[in-house]
């Protein structure tokens, strides 16, 4: 396997242990700031199915027990909580990339500001400029994607068709997804791109770039 993360605890197939790493990895989110009480959701494959988490739930207060477990068209196998709105869009990956396993979707302030504010070109894979600035995100291919509503098998497909050659996707209007072999190379790209942007916006308001 190449990429990032290749010695990750989490190549396992411990149920149990993937359940607490993702809700390990929401509250990290949820501290930072990337998601509110509300937004963003995550998932990871097991087998043939998706645990996923719940819609509108307080992530501060997330328990491995309030994960969703969905099969791969969205319905619900195990879990008393109603799964994420997103269900679609997480599903549509796992269909489309067999070497994914973790899904995390996050609201992230300055990504979000970063590709909201300026009409930025990629003029190769993760290099992009606007007219008075050019900056490496580093991140490989970046994938940045308009407006779909919410929830809707609309934005399900543009995502899907997107993660074909992307590790992380911008959702204009929205926030992003970052996808990986397990949840913490998921998160990590999440995580790569809000640093990124942080650093490149606080510069700009310094006049460097
Ligand atoms: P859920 O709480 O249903 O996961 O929705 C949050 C979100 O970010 C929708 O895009
Ligand atoms: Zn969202």
């Amino acid at each position: 396997m190449g990429g990032v993360l290749d010695k990750c605890l989490c190549y396992t197939n411990d149920r149990e242990y993937l359940k607490h790493e993702l809700v390990r990895c929401v509250k990290t989110l949820f501290a930072k700031g990337y998601v509110s009480s509300g937004g963003g959701n995550h998932s990871f494959r097991y087998n043939d199915t998706v645990f996923i988490t719940p819609s509108g739930y307080p992530r501060s207060h997330l328990k491995p027990s309030d994960l969703v477990l969905i099969d791969m068209d969205g319905n619900i196998i195990e879990g008393d909580l109603r799964p994420s709105i997103e269900v679609p869009f997480h599903t549509e990956i796992y269909k489309k990339r067999s070497d994914i396993n973790a899904v995390s979707h996050a609201h992230s302030p300055y990504s979000h500001a970063l590709f909201q504010t300026f009409n930025l070109i990629e003029e190769e894979d993760g290099i992009f400029r606007t007219d008075d600035m050019r900056f490496p995100l580093k991140l490989g291919k970046v994938k940045v994607l308009e407006y779909r509503q919410l929830g809707s098998r609309a934005l399900a497909r543009l995502v899907g068709n997107a993660s074909k050659d992307a590790k992380i996707m911008v959702l204009l209007d929205h926030g992003v997804i970052g996808i990986g072999r397990c949840i913490h190379e998921a998160l990590f790209y999440v995580e790569l791109l809000e640093e990124y942007a942080r650093c490149i916006l606080i510069s700009k308001v310094f006049g460097e770039y």
